[in-house]
């Protein structure tokens, strides 16, 4: 099959072999594929991960083989990736936080293989790894069988790839994270896929007031679409603390930093109000320290919550996203600024790099 394959400088489209599924996994024909800021993030070094890979964590498709002791997924079933392919079975999955899932943590995303250590990606004979048990960016995917959540087939099969993670991150980051009350007050910091997914999370919350933050006008005019009350448009030697604090004197309750620049986690806590919470869902290279002043924290009661996947039960999040999608609540589409061709994976990626692009969906 074709599959975008990164080895550490280049990311280029190679004949790859898939092996089959072994017990407990599922093959899933590509629908579409979602461009997302963490497979830049491993494109530009900014995080180690196993190589040479096939990149891409976010996905769509149908199943077309199930391997021996597979349950409740069948051929044909229409099915959304989750980059959690959470067991079910270690501390954090019985605690009923399969985000943190210790499979997942210590060996599919760590080493680039599947449950058993393995992988089931070669190229000419050599083992390729998996990205986070997905490597979406390919015409087919061998995943394990909770990596492949099912969801009803009416629903666009090529747009609910993002459900996968931008929607399930963003409106997770609300929900979930910090389950955020009707009628607080919230602001969003960067505006792209999941920032945007952010802004709907807080709509369908009850947000009174959700202030959108970009440097890009055109993505504040989608958020105001979207469901935010105010924006704010920065500016280079902007004081965004300020211009928050302006705009909401007493401070807000809840400020979601999507973006994960030092700058962007520190004008979060800044802007808080008491009894606040800001949640770091955007996520910045390895290695990176934010600073914040411990007493005006303890003093205002505030909060600095971390936020990986949305918080997300992948198995019951996504099915109720994409129903939401089909409600008329989510709005999907307007996130989608572009669908290419497979063969423009790195084209996509430099796009994103841009600041310009929101969600591209690559379509193999
Ligand atoms: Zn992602
Ligand atoms: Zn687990």
């Amino acid at each position: 099959m074709r599959a975008a394959v990164f080895d550490g400088h280049d990311l280029t489209i190679a004949d790859v072999d898939l092996a089959g599924p072994q017990p407990g996994e599922v093959l899933v024909e590509i629908a579409a594929a979602g461009v997302c800021h963490s497979d830049l993030h491993v494109m530009r070094g900014e995080w180690s991960v196993p190589l040479p890979l096939v990149l891409g964590h976010e996905g769509s498709g149908v199943v077309s083989g199930v391997g021996e002791g597979v349950t409740g997924l069948a051929l044909g079933d229409h099915v959304v990736l989750s980059w959690v392919p959470n067991c079910g079975s270690c501390r954090y999955c019985l605690l009923g936080r399969p985000a943190q899932c210790q499979v997942v943590a210590e060996v599919v995303a760590p080493n680039g293989v599947l449950y058993n250590g393995t992988s089931r990606l070669s190229l000419n004979g050599e083992p390729l790894h998996h990205y986070l048990g997905v490597s979406s960016f390919a015409e087919r995917v061998v995943v394990p069988q909770s990596g492949a959540v099912k969801v009803r087939p009416d629903a666009p099969l090529d747009l609910i790839a993002l459900v996968g993670c931008a929607i399930a991150t963003g409106v997770g980051a609300v929900r979930n994270t910090a389950a955020q009350p009707a009628g607080a007050t919230c602001a969003v910091i960067g505006c792209g896929g999941v920032g945007l997914a952010v802004v709907q999370g807080a709509r369908l919350q009850a947000a009174s007031l959700i202030v959108a933050v970009d440097t890009v006008a055109a993505k504040l005019e989608l958020a105001s679409r979207l469901g935010a009350t105010h924006t704010l448009l920065v500016t280079p030697d902007m004081d965004v603390v300020a211009a928050l604090r302006e705009l909401v004197p007493v401070g807000l309750d809840f400020i979601y930093d999507a973006i994960g620049k030092i700058t962007t986690t520190e004008q979060a806590i800044g802007a808080l109000g008491l009894g606040g919470a800001a949640v770091i869902v955007g996520l910045p290279p390895t290695g990176q320290r934010a600073s914040f002043e411990p007493l005006a924290l303890a003093e205002a009661d505030q909060r600095i919550l971390g936020c990986n996947y949305g918080s997300a039960v992948p198995a019951r999040d996504i099915p109720r996203l994409v129903d939401e999608l089909m409600d008329g609540h989510l709005d999907i589409e307007s996130l989608v600024s572009a669908r290419r061709p497979l063969e423009d994976a790195a084209a996509a990626l430099d796009d994103l790099a841009t600041g310009h692009a929101l969600r591209q969906l690559l379509i193999p």
